[in-house]
């Protein structure tokens, strides 16, 4: 199921893991759990030693050690305002294409209430709520605030999504008609009780959706230990697209074909893989564009720095990988929504 690379044996320095016995989501026992070649990512190696473990039953694959809040806490975005013309394009145009997604499944009437999990620096939910939406954001780094878009109908609320938050914004039961998670799901301590506090929460006929990292994709597949989207320990549960689908079932939601396609994450995702196999640094590009992180250029970082500033030719290599990734069905995302029944 899985592309050679993925599935490895222990190492010896391995024992020092408690690679925990049973699966987190699903129950499975010690049996069913598989070792993956997935570690702590390149640039987060000073937060500790972790490897992924696959769950055969539940097709899901976990964290280990499971990460404490210190391990899981991200560095907020740099405003667009910081970022290139060029940059500043693309993402405008990647965050119409989420809303495009999204929007049409709230319905007209009234106006859709929303809540994005793990809004981040409030992009989505600034350009969602323009269209006519009240959309509150739940973002744990309370450092993303100042981008909250208030007169467009924007909340941020400085916490994790869980009940104790919800309950203190005044978010009840059956109140949202949709709860979007772009990429935020992968990094809750706990994603089935994160899924059916979703559920709890959509009114009957509400839409949940979900983007997280594919697992099962090629770009994982190729990019081993390399690839951009594992980032661990920041990534607490690593999907697979019939993982997700399986989750969401569980918790409650009938869910809709995957997406199989996500221009955003399949071309970026690509474009900072091939970076990270060609100058063995991790992140090096995102890390700088995105978080203004200056450091971090790995073990050699004139080579990192080269190739990085080349980087706009590997775009064809990238674009090539992610047409590859779509004619073998193997996208970078895990992408699809659930309704409440
Ligand atoms: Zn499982």
């Amino acid at each position: 199921m899985f592309l050679p690379g993925m599935v490895s044996p222990p190492r010896t320095d391995d024992a020092a893991l408690d690679t925990g016995a049973r699966c987190t989501l699903c129950g499975a026992d010690a049996d069913a759990q598989v070792p993956l070649s997935l570690r702590t990512s390149g640039d987060l190696l000073d937060l500790g030693a972790y490897r992924a473990v696959l769950c055969t039953h539940c097709r899901v694959a976990r964290t280990v050690p499971a990460p404490r809040a210190v391990a899981r806490t991200i560095a907020p975005d740099v405003g667009e305002d910081a970022l290139r013309p060029t940059q500043r394009a693309l993402l405008q145009r990647f965050i119409r294409q989420r809303v495009a997604r999204v929007r049409p499944l709230l319905g007209g009437g009234r106006r859709p209430r929303v809540a994005d999990i793990g809004g981040g620096a409030c992009a989505f939910a600034n350009a969602l709520a323009a269209t006519g939406c009240e959309v509150v954001v739940f973002e744990p780094n309370p450092a993303n605030a100042r981008f909250a878009d208030a007169s467009a109908g924007v909340r941020f609320v400085a916490a994790p999504f869980d009940e104790r938050a919800t309950a203190a914004a005044g978010v009840a039961d059956g109140m949202l008609d949709g709860i979007t998670m772009w990429h935020s799901l992968e990094h809750v301590p706990d994603a089935m009780a994160t899924l059916a506090l979703a559920r709890r929460l959509l009114r009957p006929g509400g839409v949940l959706y979900v983007c997280v990292p594919n697992l099962q994709s090629l770009q994982a597949g190729v990019g081993g230990t390399r690839w951009c989207y594992a980032d661990i320990p920041h990534h607490v549960t690593h999907f697979t697209i019939a993982g997700l689908d399986a989750a969401l079932h569980r918790t409650g939601f009938v869910t809709a074909a995957p997406r199989r396609w996500n221009a955003e994450y399949e071309i970026f995702g690509w474009y900072q893989t091939l970076l990270n196999v060609l100058t063995g640094s991790h992140n090096f590009f995102y890390n700088r564009a995105k978080k203004g992180r200056a450091a971090n250029a790995g073990p050699h970082p004139s080579w990192t720095r080269a190739v990085t500033a080349c980087g706009p030719l590997l775009l064809p290599f990238a674009l090539l990988a992610s047409w590859s990734a779509a004619a073998v069905a193997k996208p970078a995302c895990a992408e699809l929504h659930g309704i409440a029944p």
